[in-house]
C-alpha cells in the first residue's frame, strides 16, 4: 500500500468515524431521542421496581429499627420506613392509577433520590451506604431516559458527595474522608457515564425490535386485508362474490331489522356469458358485466347489495315497501339496457332469468339461506325455460324429490332396471311393419311406471346421459339384430337426445354395437329433434354427417312442434320427417291441422323425405294421412309400445294376416 492510497483511506475513513462519533455523543446525550416504548410496558416497569424497591427497603427497615444501638441505625431504619410510606407507597399508587406513567416514574426518581441520599447520610451498617447509590442512575436512565437521566444523574453525583462532606461535619452520623467525598464524587460521573451508554445500547436495541414487530405487524395486516378482500370479491369486476354478498346481506339485513318493508334477494343469470367468453376473452365479459353492474345500481335506487356470485350470475339485494310484482319491475327493466353494454366490438344482449327470495325485514333470517332460496328459484326458472321464479317452500320440496329420482334413477341405470320397448311403425299404403321405435321405460319398485317425460328430462339434465345413451344403442341395436331373422328388414329407431349428438364416445358405441351384432347400419334410424341444432348447428350437421357416413339413417324427430328453421331443414342429411303428434291426434276435427299435416307431407316429400306421423290414434286420422300421401305412421291405434318379444309377436301376427291400411280402416 503507497502513501498516496493510504492518505486516501486515511481521509475516508475519518470522516464517518468522526460523524458516527458525534453523533454516538448526541445519542448518548439523548439527541432526537423518542419514546417508543407504549404506556402499559412503562406502567410495568415502574411497579416492579417500586415493588422490589418497597420490599428491600422495608426489610431494611425493619432490621434497622429493631437495632438499639447503635442509635444511628434505629432512627435509619425508621427514616426507612417513613420513606416506603411517603414516597414508595405513593409511586405505587400513581402507578395503579389512570394518569400518565411518567408521574408515577417521577416519582420513583424523586424517591430514589431521596432514599439512597439519605442512606449515605447515615453511613447503613458500616459506612456502605455509597456502594448501594451506584445502583441508582442505571434506574433513572432506564425509567426516564438519557435526558433526564443525565441531569439527576449528575445533580446526584455532585449532590451526594457534598451531602456526605456537610452530614460528616455537622451531624456525625457517620464520618467520610473528605477525600473520599472527591473520589466518590468522579466515580460517580463514571457511573452516570456507563449507566448512560448502557441505556443507549438497551433503548436502540428496543427500537430496533419495535420498529421491526411494528413493520411486521403492518405487512402481516396489509396481507391479511387483501386476504381477507381476496375471498370475499370477484376480482376483476371488485364485486362481492358469494361469499362476499352474503356477508354483505347479512349486515343489510341487520341495518333493516328496525326497518318496514321487505327485502328482495335476486339472483340473476345472464345467458351465452360462456360463449361470449369463449369468443371475446374472459376480460372483455368482465368488463361488460361491470358496466352493467354499474348501471343496476345507478338505475334501482332500491339496490342495497350488488355482486357477482359467479361468473354468469349478478345478485341484488333490492328493498322494497310492498313485496309484489311492482317491485319487481325494476328487474325487469334490465331488458332494455342492452344499449348501454357495448364495450367495443361486441354487444351483451341482456338475456337473461331470475330467481327470487322475498325476505320481510323485521323477521329472523340467514343471509346464506335466503341466498341459497334465491339461487333454487334461478334453477327451477332456468331448467323450466321461465323469465322468473319466486321462491317458495314448493321449491325446496320440488328439489328434494328430484334429487330423491336422481338417486333412484341412477341406480335403476346402474342395475338395469330401464327396459326399452317397441312402438311398431308401418308402411302406410301396404299396412306391414317396417319398424320400431325404442322407447325408455322405467318401472321404479316404489312408484311403479314413471313416464319417459318425467325421467328423461333429469337424465338430460344430470350426468347421467352419457351412460344412458351408450345403453339405449347398445340394447336397440341387439334387439334390432335379433328381431332379423323373424322380421328382417325391419328397422330400429333410436332417440338421442340433443347433447348427445355431441359425444364422440356415444357415437362410437353405435359403431362397436353395429360390429358387434352384425346389423346392418341402414336398419338404425336415429331421431334427432331441432333442438340439437340450436346450440352450435355447424358442429351438429358435422356429427349428424358422421352419423349417415357410419350408414345408419336420420329422422327428424317432433317436426312442427319446434321452430322449424327451413334454412336448415334443407341441409339436414336426414333420410325422414316424423310430423309431431299434436298436429296428429285432433286431425279429423281440426282443419287447420290438417292444413299443415297435408302442408308438411307436401313439403318433406319435396325435400326427399319420407314422412312418419306419430301418434294416430284413430281410423279417421289413419284415412286423412293416407289420404294426403303420409308414407309411415306409428299411433295407439296400431299398438302402444310394447317389450321386445311382444313387439315381434304383434308384428309376426300382423304379417301374417298382412292387412293392408285400407282393410284395417
Ligand atoms: P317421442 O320421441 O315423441 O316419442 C313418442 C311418444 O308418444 C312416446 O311417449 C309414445 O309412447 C307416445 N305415443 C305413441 N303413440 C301415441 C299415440 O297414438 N297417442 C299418444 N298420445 N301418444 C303416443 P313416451 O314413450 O312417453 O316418450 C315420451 C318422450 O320421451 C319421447 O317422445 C322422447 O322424446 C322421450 N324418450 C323416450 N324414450 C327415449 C329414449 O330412449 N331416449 C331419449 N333420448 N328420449 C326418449
Ligand atoms: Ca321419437
Ligand atoms: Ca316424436
Amino acid at each position: 500500500m503507497d502513501g498516496a492510497e493510504r492518505n486516501a483511506l486515511g481521509r475516508t475513513d475519518a470522516a464517518p468515524f468522526a460523524a458516527g462519533f458525534l453523533r454516538t455523543a448526541g445519542q448518548l446525550l439523548g439527541v432526537g431521542e423518542q419514546d417508543i416504548v407504549p404506556d402499559e410496558n412503562r406502567r410495568k416497569n415502574t411497579l416492579i421496581f417500586t415493588t422490589i424497591g418497597t420490599l428491600a427497603l422495608l426489610g431494611f427497615g425493619l432490621v434497622n429499627v429493631g437495632y438499639s444501638e447503635p442509635a444511628r441505625l434505629h432512627l435509619m431504619g425508621l427514616v426507612q420506613i417513613l420513606e416506603v410510606c411517603f414516597l414508595l407507597a405513593p409511586a405505587v399508587w400513581l402507578t395503579n392509577r389512570g394518569t400518565r406513567p411518567v408521574w408515577a416514574e417521577n416519582m420513583l426518581v424523586f424517591a430514589g433520590f431521596v432514599i439512597f441520599a439519605s442512606n449515605v447520610v447515615f453511613g447503613g451498617q458500616s459506612g456502605d451506604s455509597p456502594y448501594w447509590t451506584f445502583v441508582y442512575p442505571y434506574l433513572v436512565f432506564f425509567l426516564r431516559g438519557q435526558k433526564v437521566g443525565w441531569a439527576v444523574g449528575l445533580l446526584f453525583s455532585i449532590s451526594v458527595p457534598v451531602l456526605m462532606y456537610y452530614s460528616s461535619s455537622h451531624w456525625h452520623f457517620w464520618t467520610y474522608d473528605p477525600l473520599h467525598c472527591v473520589y466518590y464524587g468522579v466515580s460517580y460521573f463514571f457511573n452516570v457515564l456507563t449507566a448512560a451508554y448502557f441505556n443507549l445500547l438497551r433503548s436502540m436495541f428496543q427500537k430496533q425490535l419495535w420498529s421491526q414487530v411494528e413493520f411486521n405487524t403492518g405487512e402481516v395486516r396489509r396481507h391479511l386485508a387483501t386476504l381477507q378482500f381476496n375471498s370475499t370479491h370477484d376480482l376483476p369486476t371488485r364485486l362481492p362474490n358469494r361469499q362476499g354478498f352474503i356477508d354483505a346481506l347479512a349486515t343489510a339485513l341487520t341495518a333493516h331489522h328496525k326497518e318496514g318493508g321487505y327485502l328482495l334477494v335476486v339472483c340473476i343469470r345472464f345467458f351465452r356469458v360462456s360463449e361470449l367468453a369463449s369468443m371475446v376473452g374472459l376480460d372483455t365479459v368482465d368488463a361488460s358485466m361491470a358496466l352493467l353492474a354499474g348501471r343496476l345500481r345507478q338505475q334501482l335506487p332500491g339496490v342495497r347489495v350488488l355482486g357477482r356470485p359467479s361468473h354468469d350470475k349478478l345478485a341484488l339485494v333490492l328493498w322494497c315497501e310492498r313485496a309484489d310484482e311492482a317491485a319487481l319491475a325494476p328487474v325487469r327493466e334490465i331488458r332494455h339496457m342492452r344499449h348501454a353494454l357495448d364495450p367495443g366490438e361486441f354487444s351483451i344482449h341482456v338475456e337473461y332469468t331470475f330467481g327470487v327470495a322475498v325476505q320481510a325485514c323485521g323477521e329472523a333470517a340467514w343471509a346464506g339461506e335466503l341466498v341459497r332460496k334465491a339461487e333454487q328459484a334461478l334453477l327451477f326458472a332456468d331448467d323450466n325455460d321461465l323469465a322468473s321464479q319466486l321462491y317458495d317452500s314448493a321449491l325446496s320440496a320440488h328439489f328434494v324429490a328430484r334429487n330423491h329420482r336422481y338417486e333412484k334413477l341412477r341406480e335403476a341405470l346402474f342395475s338395469e332396471q330401464l327396459t326399452l320397448h317397441y312402438q311398431p311403425q308401418l308402411d302406410l299404403r301396404s299396412g306391414r311393419v317396417v319398424g320400431a321405435e325404442a322407447l325408455a321405460r322405467w318401472f321404479d319398485p316404489e312408484e311403479g311406471p314413471i313416464a319417459p317425460d318425467r325421467f328423461i328430462p333429469i337424465i338430460e339434465s344430470t350426468g347421467l346421459l352419457h351412460r344412458f345413451s351408450v345403453w339405449t344403442i347398445a340394447l336397440a341395436v341387439r334387439d334390432c339384430a335379433a328381431w332379423q331373422a323373424q322380421l328382417p328388414g325391419a328397422t330400429v329407431s333410436i332417440n338421442l337426445s340433443a347433447e348427445s349428438l355431441h359425444d364422440a364416445e356415444v357415437l362410437h358405441s353405435l359403431e362397436q354395437a353395429l360390429a358387434r351384432w352384425q346389423l346392418d347400419p341402414a336398419l338404425v334410424v336415429i331421431e334427432l329433434t331441432e333442438s340439437v341444432l340450436l346450440k352450435t348447428p355447424a358442429d351438429a350437421l358435422a356429427h349428424m354427417e358422421r352419423l349417415v357416413e357410419l350408414g345408419a339413417r336420420l329422422s327428424i324427430d317432433d317436426y312442427g312442434a319446434g321452430f322449424s328453421s327451413l334454412t336448415y331443414l334443407k341441409q339436414l342429411p336426414a333420410h325422414e320427417m316424423k310430423i309431431d303428434m299434436s298436429f296428429v291426434r285432433n286431425l279429423r276435427s281440426s282443419p287447420q291441422d290438417q292444413a299443415i299435416v297435408k302442408s308438411s307431407i307436401e313439403l318433406g316429400h319435396d325435400l326427399h323425405f319420407k314422412v312418419l306421423a306419430e301418434g294416430i290414434e284413430d281410423a279417421a286420422a289413419l284415412q286423412l294421412l293416407t289420404d294426403a300421401g303420409c308414407d309411415l305412421g306409428q299411433g295407439w291405434y296400431f299398438s302402444k309400445a310394447l317389450p321386445v318379444a311382444d313387439f315381434v309377436a304383434w308384428a309376426l301376427n300382423r304379417q301374417a294376416n298382412a292387412p293392408t291400411v285400407k282393410e284395417s280402416l
